[in-house]
């Protein structure tokens, strides 16, 4: 928060393991309540919380079995516990342990890590159901709604025209503004895009979809991928973005200077396998950006075949043609029967 921070006091008086990482957890969902409630009234203007938390006690017990969320009794007879605190994103507030009288080695350290994790995970899914599967979400997701899971209202509306044909509404994240920030935390653009769909999915218990796009340049073996949107820094800027692919590529001939837009949308459903449908738009980088119409690095994609960059092609060429066009394209002929039959 800046210079302002909030401290959460999370003691607690004669208190095993569970109850202290218990109060932990709790204490994150008050914060998170609290935060929702000052960016709902526009007192504050971005959320400074940028994963959710949670906290639990694991132990070995004395029949060497591991234990998580360890009551009184268990507790006080295990031979090693520790409490962990973790983010969404798998990263470690807080690793604390100690053999009880007695010593542990790496393999049980790993297994109560490995045991930790998955609590945590759970414990985290089962916030976030609590915290947006509230009556008011679920009562404005009404039969034959879709939720787009971007707040694009451009990209948005090339998703609804698609559905509406078939009598389905469609939501956005504009239409949820208290539903979390889904942290992009995967390492492919399937990943991504599973994880947007799948926890909101999970969370509104309605069909979901989600993309990720990005730019893929083979002399930069792939890059910047699936971090296009932020390759010259998490201040994104399509200017920035731009001047540090044509600083990378600056000795690179204009035979090797091929490329692909990429894109993959992943419809996902509760209780069912999400449909995932990939495409690419093929094409080579400029040495100068031309072109008015588009974003991002369209001023810089000559496409395929072309003299043309994609911000020198009108939106409907370029709806027609690109990797977010044909991946749509894609999902037309699959989605109606994935989300009607059987399942
Ligand atoms: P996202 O899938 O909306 O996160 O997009 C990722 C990033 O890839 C964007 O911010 C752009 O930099 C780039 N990108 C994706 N699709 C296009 C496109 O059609 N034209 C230009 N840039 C794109």
């Amino acid at each position: 928060m800046g210079e302002r921070s909030i401290v959460v006091d999370c003691d607690v008086v004669q208190a095993d393991g569970g109850t202290r990482t218990a109060s932990i957890t709790g204490a994150f969902v008050a914060l998170r309540l609290a935060v929702n409630k000052l960016l709902q009234t526009n007192a504050l203007k971005e959320d400074p919380i940028k994963e959710h938390l949670a906290a639990i006690s694991v132990g070995i017990l004395p029949d060497e079995t591991c234990a998580v969320d360890l009551d009184y009794v268990e507790d006080s007879a295990a031979q090693v516990d520790m409490n962990l605190v973790m983010t969404e994103s798998g990263r470690f507030v807080e690793i604390q342990g100690t053999g009880e009288e007695a010593t542990f080695d790496g393999e049980q350290l790993n297994e109560m890590l490995v045991y930790g994790k998955t609590a945590i995970e759970e414990l985290i899914a089962a916030q976030k159901n609590t915290l947006y599967a509230n009556e008011e979400n679920r009562a404005r997701i009404v039969d034959k709604t879709i939720m787009i899971a971007t707040g694009n209202l451009g990209k948005a509306k090339e998703f609804a025209e698609m559905f509406a044909k078939e009598g389905y509404q469609i939501k956005t994240l504009k239409d949820f503004p208290d539903l979390p920030d889904v942290a992009e935390t995967g390492s492919t653009f399937e990943e991504n895009a599973r994880l947007k769909a799948e926890t909101i999915a999970n969370i509104l218990q309605c069909p979901v979809l989600a993309d990720d796009s990005g730019l893929k340049v083979d002399a930069l073996g792939g890059r910047p991928g699936i971090y296009s949107a932020r390759f010259a820094g998490e201040h994104k800027s399509d200017a920035s973005n731009n001047a540090k692919l044509l600083y990378e590529l600056t000795d690179i001939p204009d035979e090797e200077r091929t490329a692909q837009f990429h894109c993959t949308l992943v419809l996902a459903a509760p209780k069912r396998e999400s449909l995932v449908v990939e495409a690419e738009w093929p094409g080579r980088i400029g040495r100068i950006p031309r072109g008015e119409n588009g974003f991002g690095y369209d001023p810089l994609f000559i496409v395929d075949k072309t003299d043309k960059t994609a911000a020198e092609i009108s939106s409907e060429e370029k709806n027609k043609n690109s990797h977010r066009g044909q991946a749509i394209e894609k999902l037309q002929l699959q989605w109606k029967e994935w989300l009607e039959g059987e399942g």
